[in-house]
């Protein structure tokens, strides 16, 4: 797939098609190594990714659309409890929600009783009627989740998905929402700047967060909907100082602290050349076309000139802002 300077000011891009352009700018060899990192115990390898076992009753499935296989895109997870199991996103294509239910019924005896979005794009929704097939496990996400998802995620339009998120339990968009899955709490926690409105989904013992693409570990994230100082503020708030925490990022190999604070560091060198562009009164375009990675931050997934869309946009996001 070839970028145009037309195609970037022309489209508006989601994440699915932000992680396509990332696989042809991807050398073949970089792609393979991406996808064969684990943290976790892998109990399931499919052609879309993996599903890890990254504490008791907890479960990652870990994307590899790089290769090629689009049937889930992003990241989630399962947590279960004595009485319940949480699935953790809608993914791209109902194919993926209902290979993920199918998983919770090998692991746990339950198809999963609960479902949650962390935000609208359609790698994290649009597949969620999936998870209907056996059972009506009811679905939750804030109501702008709900609505944005209903009013966007037209390409294609699915009236099975417009009548799941219709009915979706709403999760507070200013407080903690808690969720008892039977001797296990779960927290959905409402937070922003990757989209509208975004929640992580939370265990404080194991330590584990659920990120949705508040943070992308070693994939350079999508700046399309991003408030970048909304989310570089979500980014420091879910992060956790002591012990061994667990992140799940919304795409990309699970993380632990040291991979946030690489992130973070990403995301500051971003800002910073995006400020100094913008007091230099070069374009965003153009700026995003000239910025190059500092090797100390390591591998982002983009190394092509293919790639200056994607830091273009991140460019345009800060100058929005700065402006
Ligand atoms: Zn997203």
């Amino acid at each position: 797939m070839t970028i145009t300077r037309r195609t970037f000011l022309t489209q508006h891009i989601g994440c699915a098609c932000h992680i396509a352009l990332m696989a042809a700018a991807m050398p073949l060899a970089a792609r393979r190594a991406f996808a064969a990192e684990s943290l976790g115990t892998v109990v399931a390898k499919e052609k879309f990714g993996t599903l890890e076992k990254i504490a008791d009753g907890v479960w990652a499935h870990v994307s590899a659309p790089l290769e090629g296989d689009r049937t889930t895109v992003s990241n989630g997870g399962l947590i279960a409890g004595k009485d319940g199991v949480l699935a953790i996103e809608g993914f791209q294509t109902p194919e993926g929600a209902k290979w993920l239910a199918g998983k919770a019924k090998e692991l746990t005896g339950k198809w999963p009783t609960h479902v949650a979005l962390t935000h609208y794009h359609a790698d994290h929704a649009n597949g969620v009627a999936g998870y209907l097939a056996e059972a009506k496990p009811p679905i939750r996400a804030t109501a702008r989740t709900r609505d944005l998802v209903i009013e966007r995620n037209q390409t294609p339009p699915d009236p099975a998905r417009a009548a799941a998120v219709k009915d979706a339990i709403v999760v507070s968009p200013t407080g903690t929402t808690t969720l008892d899955l039977g001797g296990r709490t779960v927290k959905l926690i409402p937070r922003g700047g990757h989209t509208d409105s975004d929640v992580t989904v939370e265990l404080d013992d194991p330590g584990v967060v659920f990120c949705g693409d508040l943070v992308w570990n070693r994939m350079f994230p999508n700046y399309v909907d991003t408030v970048p100082t909304k989310m570089a503020a979500s980014i420091a708030g879910l992060k956790r100082g002591a012990g061994a925490t667990i992140y799940v990022p919304g795409h990309g190999p699970v993380a632990k602290k040291a991979d946030i604070e690489r992130y973070q560091a990403m995301f500051a060198a971003v800002e910073a050349a995006a400020r100094k562009a913008h007091a230099k009164g070069i374009s965003a375009e153009d700026a995003g076309n000239t910025f190059e990675m500092p090797d100390s931050l390591g591998m982002w997934a983009l190394f092509n000139p293919a790639a200056k869309t994607f830091y273009q946009r991140a460019f345009a996001a800060w100058y929005k802002e700065l402006a």
